[in-house]
């Protein structure tokens, strides 16, 4: 049994667009089946881990200070 910490989480990259899809998953696992679902034919991506320190979420989460 595995238990990951609550703040790391992965986003989706598309490598020809280069950007990370915005929607978060808990788990390596649920974001590259979903990319698997949203990727075209000619689409290239990977998953990358990203901790709370995120740029995609980072910003509009919280609303802190
Ligand atoms: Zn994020």
């Amino acid at each position: 049994m595995d238990r990951e910490p609550r703040n790391n989480h992965f986003h989706i990259h598309w490598i020809k667009k280069k950007i990370l899809d915005w929607e978060p998953f808990d788990t390596h696992a649920d974001a590259q089946a979903r990319a698997q679902e949203l990727a075209g034919p000619n689409e290239i991506f990977t998953v990358e881990e990203l901790s709370v320190k995120c740029p995609v979420c980072g910003g509009k989460a919280a609303t802190a200070n």
